[in-house]
């Protein structure tokens, strides 16, 4: 299983995209960055895209995917209740662009499928379980098997606390968030997001209930704070004598 990593930021900028990630080739894990980060034909071989929750960083692409669909396919988006409806009512309502869900009339191009949490379904091959993680608004992170066995484990936005994820869950690499450094925590906790020393917590609490580490990845970085970010997880790294590294744009990930 081969994960790209189009976009591994909190936000945009010419050197920066938000989150998006594609799991080899054709399931893609949010929708930051599906268009900034994929040429047309790349896109257009996408199955599936699953949405984690419905922040606008993390459903950007969606109506201008749905273009790059028009005429030629149909993209299903997979998300829990929540999502599917601020997606309907908002982003996809048909006011600012077409509602994608009927237009064009002869194939549209945006399928919405509903997920329940903790429901494992399979598409292409891949078997995927959203798991519900703590953020501001409902957030699933999701499982997602290979037909080969590997798996990873991709949380969206959260503000950590997981030990209840993690009884579900046996990744060989995990995904998670890390927007900014330890001195932030305090702004971390307000906006429901990571800080170094509750992630150490959580991996701490995953070793102590499963007896290993994946291997961890870190996305949804600010790009004012990367540097400070990377030398307190590369500290970390250390102390849990784990494999924890920063996300970047274009990265592949092989698991
Ligand atoms: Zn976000
Ligand atoms: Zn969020």
């Amino acid at each position: 299983m081969e994960i790209r990593i189009l976009g591994a930021h909190v936000t945009e900028a010419a050197d920066a995209r938000p989150t998006s990630l594609v799991i080899d080739d054709i399931l893609a894990l949010d929708a930051g960055s599906l268009c900034s980060g994929l040429s047309i034909r790349s896109q257009r071989n996408l199955k599936a895209v699953l949405i984690t929750h419905y922040h606008y960083d993390h459903v950007k692409d969606l109506p201008m995917i749905g273009m790059n669909f028009a005429s030629y396919g149909c993209l299903d988006v997979y998300g829990i209740e929540s999502v599917l409806e601020a997606l309907s009512t908002h982003l996809l309502d048909g006011k600012l662009y077409p509602d994608f869900r009927q237009w064009p009339d002869s194939q549209p191009s945006l399928k919405f499928i509903k997920l329940d949490e903790y429901e494992r379904i399979t598409i292409s091959g891949y078997s995927v379980m959203p798991v519900p993680v703590p953020h501001g608004v409902p957030t699933v992170g999701f499982h997602v098997t290979s037909p080969l066995g590997k798996s990873v484990f991709f949380t969206g936005d959260t503000a950590g606390g997981l030990e209840g994820c993690w009884e579900h869950i046996f990744p060989d690499l995990l995904i998670t968030e890390m927007s900014w450094p330890q001195s932030m925590e305090a702004w971390a906790k307000k906006t429901t997001h990571l800080s170094p020393q509750v992630l150490k917590a959580d991996l701490l609490e995953f070793r102590r209930l499963k007896g290993y580490l994946p291997r961890t990845v870190l996305i949804h970085l600010d790009p004012a704070r990367e540097s400070e970010v990377a030398a307190e997880v590369a500290e970390i790294a250390r102390e849990l004598d784990a494999s924890i590294v920063l996300g970047r744009e274009g990265m592949l990930v092989s698991v």
